[in-house]
């Protein structure tokens, strides 16, 4: 048997051990077989979805503990769109498992020529913490029903969760295939040293470099999951009230940690002054006067992030919001207009609650701007005009895009969900899960009979001649 371990410094020589264990136990576990059947993967499926409608109420609690998430948002936000992707693998198991016919030619018209979907072994799931069980079970789904045992690393930033997701999961789940491994940054080192036949990452591009080059160690493939600063544009003649009110939405839900968020806004200057209103208007609607006793508004997850977020408005006056509690970790929905687009605010991710708007002369110059910039995770259009908005897909690219909408494009099980260049690698959701967590086997199975048709590819070749 193959051991897949090298050698670590021994720096917490207990927890470190503790790791080898579940990996290498998930490990023995892949290799019993007991993944293989359609039927196990099933019920352990089903035991998942279990575990999300028994504890709803735990999961939500410990959501609000740490991020004061509105107990509504979490259902909404996370476990339905997990509920979701169970239920659709369930139905589809058989079908997405089961050998894919493909086209034969001339020398093969006889045989069995098949892709036949295989589990890949143990799969390493590295989680965020901004929707920790988004990020953590919905990969999860997809390597279970493959048939591939998974180390689950959950973040640390997250703590209610992450303790709760390892006690949860092997109350439900098979022991040894799906451990949950928790710690910080130290453990998730020590687990990369480690040998995995896939590396699933959710996080920051600074993390997802180290994360690959850990991988490129192993020669494990590895699907990177990030995010960057997603535009969205505002056409002038778009109905702009309807926009501004599903943009504040998505912009400030989970307090503005949410990947996909709109990251800042495109318009042009003589529709500036009503976006700010329409969003001044909808932010009242949600939040009342004071975001801050609204019991739908989230905070920052931890002071770090609390002072990198109020550090990239300095020098800038807010045309809403700007105030902050720091005892709360709160800041104040917030929107800032005429931002110059080299400042701070527009060089890195913002994920939280800050909306810088940019103007821009035309639907052409939001274009060159958007395609100046990394490749975004989400690109967002508003326009009456679809024909416009079509040609605004096809001038730019971003890992997936929504017209007059945003986020919603995630919520689609049949749409791969990945970003790509810098927002991220490979994809995800429904069947691309499964796929992406699958090796696709190329097979052949021929008979021995008909060796007449065979003889030309043999040599000698002046036989060959002779003979024609
Ligand atoms: P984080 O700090 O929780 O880190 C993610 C994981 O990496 C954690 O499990 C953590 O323990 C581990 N980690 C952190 N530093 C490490 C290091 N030096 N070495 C090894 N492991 C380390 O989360 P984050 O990075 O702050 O997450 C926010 C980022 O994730 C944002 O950029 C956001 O856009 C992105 N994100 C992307 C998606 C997506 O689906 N594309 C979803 C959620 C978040």
């Amino acid at each position: 048997m193959l051991v897949y371990l090298t050698s670590a410094p021994e720096t917490r020589p207990a927890t470190v051990c503790m790791e080898r264990q579940a990996v290498r136990r998930a490990r023995e576990a892949f290799l019993s077989g007991r993944t293989r059947p359609v039927e196990f993967r099933l019920q352990q499926l089903h035991a998942l979805q279990r575990m999300i409608t028994e504890k709803e109420t735990e999961i939500s609690t410990a959501l609000k503990q740490d991020i004061n998430r509105s107990q509504y948002d979490t259902p909404l936000l996370e476990l339905i769109g997990i509920e979701n992707e169970i239920k659709l693998a369930i139905s589809k198991l058989s079908e997405w498992a089961a050998p894919r016919s493909v086209e034969r030619n001339l020398f093969t018209l006889k045989d069995e020529v098949y892709v036949q979907p295989e589990p890949l072994g143990v799969v390493l799931i590295i989680g965020a913490w901004n929707y920790p069980w988004a990020v953590t079970l919905q990969p999860l789904i997809g390597a279970i029903a493959a048939g591939n045992a998974a180390v689950v690393k959950p973040s640390e930033l997250s703590e209610c969760s992450s303790l709760l997701l390892r006690a949860l999961l092997p109350r439900y789940l098979d022991k040894d295939l799906y451990p949950v491994v928790t710690g910080g940054v130290s453990e998730t080192q020590d687990l990369l040293r480690l040998r995995f036949d896939h590396i699933f990452y959710t996080g920051n591009s600074t993390v997802a470099k180290q994360v690959m080059e850990a991988a490129a160690r192993h020669l494990t493939p590895l699907t990177l999951e990030l995010g960057g600063k997603s535009p969205c544009y505002i056409d002038k003649d778009c109905d702009i009230r309807v926009a501004c009110r599903r943009v504040t939405w998505g912009k400030f839900v989970n307090c503005g940690q949410t990947c996909i968020a709109p990251d800042y806004i495109l318009c042009e200057p003589c529709i500036q002054g009503r976006v700010v209103e329409c969003i001044r208007q909808t932010l009242l609607e949600f939040y009342g006067a004071d975001p801050k006793c609204s019991p739908d508004y989230g905070r920052i997850i931890n002071q770090r992030h609390f002072i990198r977020i109020l550090g990239l408005m300095e020098g800038y006056t807010p045309v809403i919001g700007g105030q902050s509690d720091a005892s709360q970790r709160y800041i104040a929905p917030t929107v800032l207009k005429d931002v110059p687009p080299h400042s701070r605010l527009m060089q890195e991710e913002i994920f939280g609650p800050l909306l810088p708007i940019v103007t821009v002369s035309d639907m052409d110059d939001a274009i060159r701007f958007v395609n100046e910039r990394e490749k975004p995770l989400a690109l967002y259009i508003f326009s009456k005009d679809k024909k416009a908005a079509k040609r605004m897909i096809e001038e730019t690219t971003s890992g997936g895009v929504t017209v007059n909408d945003v986020l919603m494009h995630y919520t689609l099980s049949s749409l791969p969900f990945g970003g790509v260049g810098q927002s991220g690698m490979g994809r995800y959701h429904g069947k691309h899960t499964f796929d992406q967590l699958s090796h696709h086997r190329a097979c052949l199975i021929r008979s021995l009979g008909m060796e007449s048709l065979n003889l030309s590819r043999y040599p000698p070749q002046d036989r060959q001649r002779a003979r024609r």
